[in-house]
């Protein structure tokens, strides 16, 4: 039984021993580790009158919480998603300007204190530009910038890109594709961030170095199944549910954007995202995006 559950899944039974019967949901430890959600519907056995048994049914609900924290996660992202990244639209030319400006007088400034200020509003601004940026990955793709491409090339590149990154932190990225294209549809920049978010997260989560796998293989739905599977520091159980909300972040550097503005583009591409994680082993990111078969259509 999960801890978290005890006293409240106790109290249901010795009510239902008082020959009322009971409902409540819990959490059982599965052999492997993990936790199951179960609904539980407690029922008294009464023989004569008398209370001499409880009779549980369990019901494993898992899925079904998980669905429902999707959905809940998908309701706040449209709309808080469209409407932050229509602002960070807005923000970002007063920004350019802001920038501009403070790179010209850093440069013509012999005066050490107003460099050193200076410098730190540079660095500043580069932080909101960034976070900026994030927002406005959440605005939806209009349908004309998505176009088909080839899922294994990108990943290719966002490979190739990250693979220095990596190397300087001891880690190796082994890739592992089991089809050399797979045609999906849709915008290739966000695809893209997202598999930097996903790699980049991968690798701030091995300090100590190892090995990040990247896999595709096809399901049995035509799907393509993307697992990046990292030996990082994992995610504690009870802090995973809220992994992706906005600003949720476990780093002292983080901005708990990238995981928001992920699970949002890749909704938007009719697909599907899911983390799972050991806490001390690892982390396993799934995206599972449906193929383009307009080629297949027209021949
Ligand atoms: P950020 O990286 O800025 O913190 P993200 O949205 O990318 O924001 O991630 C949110 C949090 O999820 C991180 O702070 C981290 O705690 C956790 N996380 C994400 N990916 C991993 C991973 N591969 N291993 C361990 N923790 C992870
Ligand atoms: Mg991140």
């Amino acid at each position: 039984m999960d801890q978290r559950y005890l006293k409240q899944t106790l109290n249901c039974f010795e009510r239902t021993k008082e020959g009322i019967p009971q409902k409540c949901e819990s959490a059982i430890v599965h052999r492997e580790g993990h936790s199951v959600h179960v609904k539980l519907i407690s029922i008294p056995h009464m023989v004569h009158g008398k209370v001499q048994g409880v009779i549980v049914i369990v019901e494993d609900i898992t899925e079904f919480k998980e669905t429902e924290a999707l959905l809940r996660r998908s309701e706040k992202l449209t709309a808080v998603g469209e409407l932050a990244a229509g602002v960070a639209h807005e923000i970002r030319n007063p920004l350019t300007s802001l920038k501009g400006f403070a790179t010209l007088v850093y440069s013509s400034s012999e005066d050490d204190k107003s460099k050193e200020f200076l410098q730190i509003m540079l660095s500043e601004i580069d932080r909101i530009n960034f976070i900026v940026s994030e927002f406005m990955l959440l605005a939806k793709p209009q349908e004309k910038e998505f176009g088909e491409s080839d899922l294994i090339s990108l990943l290719q590149h966002v490979v190739a890109l990250l693979k220095s990154q990596a190397i300087l932190k001891n880690i190796v990225i082994r890739t592992q594709y089991e089809c050399d294209h797979f045609p999906i549809l849709g915008e290739e920049n966000q695809l893209k961030q997202v598999f930097v978010n996903v790699v980049k997260n991968a690798i701030e989560a091995m300090p100590d170095g190892g090995t990040i796998f990247v896999k595709v293989k096809e399901n049995e739905k035509k799907e393509a199944v993307i697992t990046f599977v990292d030996q990082g520091v994992g995610i504690p159980e009870h802090q995973l549910p809220r992994i992706g909300e906005p600003f949720y972040t476990l780093k002292e550097n983080g901005t708990g954007l990238g995981l928001m503005v992920s699970f949002s583009i890749i909704d938007n591409h009719n697909g599907r995202m899911r983390l799972t994680s050991v806490e001390g082993e690892g982390t396993t990111v799934e995206v599972i995006l449906p193929v383009y078969e307009n080629k297949l259509v027209n021949v």
